[in-house]
């Protein structure tokens, strides 16, 4: 995620994780024995946000079928939900929010369900479902979509543009919004999308797109991205958009779609195939199936890291793209095990914009991080924002702006043979998998003799500004 420059402080304390918080409810479940209920958990144990995911199954697919009507602002949804039971089942849940839900089958069967608070979706199916079972829900409901409007700067959910489309779009929470969803980072899956909608509009989403075809005044375009997604990551983006094609070197698919009034941004998107070889030059090998990028008219305050194909406002610039592709690695290949790892997302993918600067404008980083220093040396709120253990409700204060010289910082600390190094194998240890941030301390540390323990807790986990070794470490040294 990008959060617009002018808009960073109101975003970052309104980019919170809100409409998760709140006891648990649900999760006290009794051990599996061949006489008691087993139920799946209401949350996936993240744990700053208990309630949000849930429990006792693992999604492999989604396949979402909707149909949408803009004038109506009306969505009709089925979609199937391929999962296996990690635990004897007699009861799980889905995440969703809004809608009137017709009916749910599992392996085929009706099943009863129930809505709970504000986004679980409590079903017991006929049969109970052993440990290790497949479990295909299918799920159809219909209504008007909505999105969380706690605040005018994050809004999130299913949002409307000025033109009269939609996009569904949000970190952490989207997909909830507008398909039944096991709500969490940890359960990434395939997605595939069959979006219907009248002919002269456009549904874009993410992977590629397999087939559109027109009956009786609508169309319907058909999506599949095969890598793991994690949810907050796919969307579909529904418009009067110009759409182009191309390829990367390597043969990508490349797919850009523009809003009516953003086809000037087609001179960032020719940068795509320079922004994908710069970062694979640092990062390996790009992890996607597709490039490309969906240009919203609308000043939303964030873009976001759509799989594949990322979702931007209409402020986006060059280092927006650059950021978003950088997440393509950092954030949706190897994507955080809890919010609380969110460094491993956004950290690396704003320090790239640092790189892109050094690599291609000649920026002295060295000289630009004393000046930021400088400038901030007495600004006590900068530097009390956690990069890890930040607590519930502060993972993005971080993230866009002490996380660049704190990487910078580790960087002139282990040295560049050894900062390169990691920054080529992490993303290929843990591809298209779930990853903490201990672990990338852990990654590091093996990799060079110094001793990072107390760099990591003052730069990381600390509150204050770091003592002068730490903050000017190796060439920083003034
Ligand atoms: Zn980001």
């Amino acid at each position: 995620m990008t959060v617009s420059p002018q808009r960073l402080l109101l975003c970052c304390l309104a980019l919170t994780l809100t409409g998760c918080t709140g006891p648990a409810r649900d999760a006290e479940e009794a051990p599996p024995t061949a006489t008691k209920p087993t139920h799946g958990a209401a949350g996936a144990g993240d744990p700053y946000y208990p309630t949000q995911g849930n429990g006792g199954y693992d999604v492999r697919g989604y396949d979402v079928d909707i149909s949408y009507d803009p004038h109506r602002k009306h969505l009709d949804g089925d979609t199937t939900i391929t999962a296996t039971a990690t635990q004897p089942l007699t009861r799980f849940n889905l995440d969703l929010r809004g809608f009137d839900v017709k009916s749910v089958t599992v392996n085929d069967e009706q099943a009863e369900f129930a809505r709970k608070h504000e986004h679980e979706l409590v079903i017991t199916p006929a049969e109970p479902i052993g440990k290790g079972d497949d479990v295909v829900t299918r799920v159809r409901y219909n209504g008007e979509p909505t999105s969380t409007d706690e605040d005018e700067f994050a809004t999130v959910g299913w949002l409307t543009t000025s033109s009269g489309g939609s996009y569904a779009l949000g970190e952490p929470h989207s997909a909830s919004f507008w398909y039944p969803v096991n709500e969490t980072p940890r359960d990434k899956a395939t997605f595939t999308l069959s979006a219907r909608v009248p002919k002269d509009w456009v549904a874009v989403s993410i992977g590629k797109q397999t087939s559109r075809r027109t009956k009786d005044g609508w169309t319907t375009y058909t999506w599949e991205e095969t890598n793991p997604a994690a949810s907050y990551v796919t969307t579909v983006a529904i418009d009067k958009f110009t759409v182009e094609r191309s390829r990367l070197d390597d043969g990508t698919p490349v797919l850009s779609a523009y809003a009516p009034g953003q086809e000037g941004k087609r001179e960032l998107e020719a940068r795509a195939e320079e922004i994908v070889e710069f970062l694979s030059s640092k990062f390996g090998p790009y992890p996607q199936r597709t490039a490309g990028g969906i240009y919203m008219s609308d000043s939303i305050s964030f873009a976001l890291e759509t799989q594949g194909r990322p979702t931007y406002a209409s402020w986006a610039d060059l280092d927006t793209v650059v950021h978003e592709y950088a997440h393509q690695w950092h954030g949706n290949s190897v994507t955080i095990e809890s919010w609380s790892d969110l460094c491993l997302s956004e950290c690396f993918a704003s320090y790239s914009e640092w790189l892109w600067a050094e690599a291609k404008d000649d920026t002295d980083l060295d000289r630009f991080y004393r000046e930021q220093v400088d400038q901030l040396s007495g600004d006590d709120s900068f530097w009390e924002s956690k990069l890890h253990e930040m607590g519930a409700g502060n993972e993005f204060d971080g993230m866009y702006g002490k996380s660049k010289l704190a990487m910078h910082a580790l960087r002139r600390t282990i040295g560049d043979d050894v900062f390169d190094q990691v920054l080529r194998e992490w993303p290929q240890e843990h591809q298209h998998g779930n990853a903490s941030w201990p672990e990338f301390e852990q990654f590091v540390s093996e990799r060079t003799d110094v001793e990072l323990g107390e760099f990591f807790d003052v730069w990381f986990r600390g509150d204050e500004i770091p003592s002068d070794e730490h903050l000017y470490p190796g060439t920083l040294r003034p």
